[in-house]
């Protein structure tokens, strides 16, 4: 099938493929071209409506031509380096460029005065060398120079026309005009494409070369018959380049991508590998390692062969719970969880561990990032040793003695047990002090509270709360009288005098004694009783415990009672 109709469906589908390129593409001039051959396939449907009038027929003509026209700019606009067509000078050749076409369309109608188009000829080229000068300034120099010369050559040949003939076809000497220019700019930037160069540049030569045949040669004759019958091959030409370069910048960008993703993965694993915190990556099941950074074999001592054959389980070391009860070991979050491995070498480390599900050669796995924190926990734990124990002695302080209390009455509570809280303090301290000095003060402190220690089982507590006073609460007795016997041993364990550098001291201690939940049930007021019991006993001659329940009478013969 031959004429407009065909021609209109081919155009109507490279619209098509170029509609769908363009919206997965990132490139312009796909856009670009498809907007131009939108105009052409535009100008094409106009074409083939037959007109009814001489008028009509005229009137589709100049619509044909104007679509045509905006067709090849739009391919001459694609051609041009990519921010040239941003700037001022397009915005003004489109201004001009819509007068001139103004004028080329009306002499299409009735015919206009010599003076009207030699301006409008003069007008378009000054308006084309000043879009040339300004779109290709900088770059493309060589083809600036060859439009700026072409287009003076066509301008002067162009004037000759107008002022020598009817200028009855100026349309097609400006749409041949701009087709010329557009080979011009094609063959620049096919430059790396020998067929898509020149075959696309021809294609536009021989599209202006048809226009400039339409216009010399006779209608009715041989040559004119075989024009229209080629009519529409030169187009076809440019448009199968235009679908070939499409082609060739999928296949460049295709492998632009995989060198792109090789670089990634290469960027990736040296990240991975130099990374200074051990990483690695095992299986989701059974914990076997799949891979592991260079840190983690430098750390933990393994060999890569050597991890394969194991599971995470094989690194992980048993907690104690007693020891180190003070550490967050139940966190998970984000901020990852503290466990203890055990390195090849049997080193033992705190490590900070943080485990991401991952999909690692398609198959779930975890990806763990364990970052030694030995040197961290270590000082943690100083710092809260020291801020719940005292210096001196390095027994517990005020502090976490609060907390024993409570801890202690809770567990009472729960077994239906009694307990005891002791106010110790040393008796005429000062008098030491005054005597031998501080140091030697600070010597009996401490000598002090390793006795007080040795008669305090691992589940009570004993905690210096002042200057040479002590607190011991002792949990899980079963009578009131309990309470004495402990007391009655603390006051025994002074008995022999304690050693000190300038040799043995005699010290003896007073003790205050209350019974939770006998005397009080509540903290506060075990402490005053405890207290109080404690004065009593100082003023009853020291050396010697009291009883908070002693307040009533009988205290003085149960102080002597136990008296060491
Ligand atoms: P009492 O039998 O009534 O308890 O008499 P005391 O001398 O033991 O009691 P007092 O409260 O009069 O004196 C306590 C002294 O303990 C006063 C203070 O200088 C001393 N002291 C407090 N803290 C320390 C310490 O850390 N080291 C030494 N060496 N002495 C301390
Ligand atoms: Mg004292
Ligand atoms: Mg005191």
């Amino acid at each position: 099938m031959q004429g407009p109709i065909t021609d209109i469906v081919r155009l109507g589908l490279l619209v098509l493929f170029l509609r769908v390129q363009q919206r997965s593409r990132p490139h312009t001039y796909i856009r670009q071209w498809f907007v131009g051959w939108t105009f052409i396939f535009l100008g094409y449907t106009v074409w083939a409506v037959p007109g009814t009038t001489p008028l009509t027929g005229k009137l589709q003509d100049i619509a044909c031509f104007d679509f045509l026209l905006l067709g090849v700019l739009t391919f001459l606009v694609s051609l041009l380096p990519p921010a040239a067509w941003r700037r001022r000078g397009l915005v003004v050749a489109v201004v001009l460029g819509v007068v001139n076409v103004g004028v080329v369309n009306l002499q299409q109608l009735v015919s206009l005065p010599k003076l009207l188009l030699v301006g409008m000829v003069l007008l378009w080229h000054g308006n084309g060398l000043y879009a040339a000068d300004v779109l290709l300034r900088g770059k493309l120099q060589g083809i600036r120079r060859a439009v700026f010369a072409f287009c003076t050559v066509y301008g002067a040949a162009m004037l000759a026309y107008v002022l020598m003939t009817p200028a009855k076809n100026l349309n097609s000497w400006a749409v041949g005009e701009v087709l010329l220019c557009t080979a011009l700019l094609y063959w620049k930037w096919g430059e790396k494409n020998g067929a898509v160069r020149w075959v696309g540049t021809l294609g536009f030569v021989g599209w202006a070369a048809f226009y400039y045949g339409n216009i010399l040669l006779v209608e009715g004759s041989r040559a004119h018959r075989l024009l229209d019958e080629f009519w529409s091959f030169p187009k076809y030409f440019v448009a199968v380049t235009m679908i070939l370069k499409i082609f060739e910048d999928t296949t460049n960008d295709q492998a632009m991508m995989a060198e792109l993703f090789r670089e990634l993965y290469e960027d990736f694993r040296l990240i991975y590998n130099s990374h200074p915190h051990p990483m690695w990556i095992c299986d989701e099941g059974g914990g076997r390692f799949l891979t592991a950074n260079d840190a983690m074999l430098r750390e933990y001592g393994y060999s890569m062969e050597e991890l394969y054959g194991m599971e995470m389980e094989g690194l992980q070391c048993p907690v104690d719970p007693e020891s180190e009860v003070e550490l967050n070991l139940e966190d998970t979050g984000p901020e990852g969880t503290l466990v203890k491995h055990r390195h090849k070498d049997g080193r033992v480390v705190w490590v900070n561990q943080v485990i991401r599900e991952i999909t690692y050669l398609g198959q779930a796995a975890q990806f763990v990032i364990a970052r030694d924190v030995t040197d961290r926990i270590a000082l943690d734990q100083e710092l809260t040793h020291r801020a719940r124990h005292d210096a001196l002695t390095g027994l517990p302080n005020r502090h976490l003695m609060e907390e024993r209390i409570q801890q202690s009455l809770t567990t009472c509570v729960r077994d239906d047990r009694r307990a005891t809280l002791l106010t110790i303090d040393i008796d005429h301290f000062k008098l030491i002090n005054d005597t031998y000095g501080h140091l030697v003060g600070d010597e009996c402190l401490r000598a002090v509270a390793e006795r007080l220690k040795s008669k305090i089982r691992k589940a009570d507590t004993i905690a210096r709360t002042g200057g040479e006073e002590f607190m011991a609460i002792v949990g899980g007795l079963t009578s009131a009288s309990d309470a004495e016997k402990v007391a009655g041993s603390l006051l025994r364990v002074f008995e022999n005098p304690v050693e000190v550098s300038i040799g043995e001291l005699h010290v003896t201690v007073s003790v205050g004694v209350a019974v939770y939940p006998d005397d009080a049930e509540d903290v506060e007021t075990l402490r005053r009783l405890s207290d109080e019991a404690l004065y009593r006993a100082k003023r009853g001659g020291r050396n010697r415990a009291a009883y908070a329940n002693d307040m009533a009478g009988g205290g003085s013969l149960r102080q002597m009672n136990l008296v060491g």
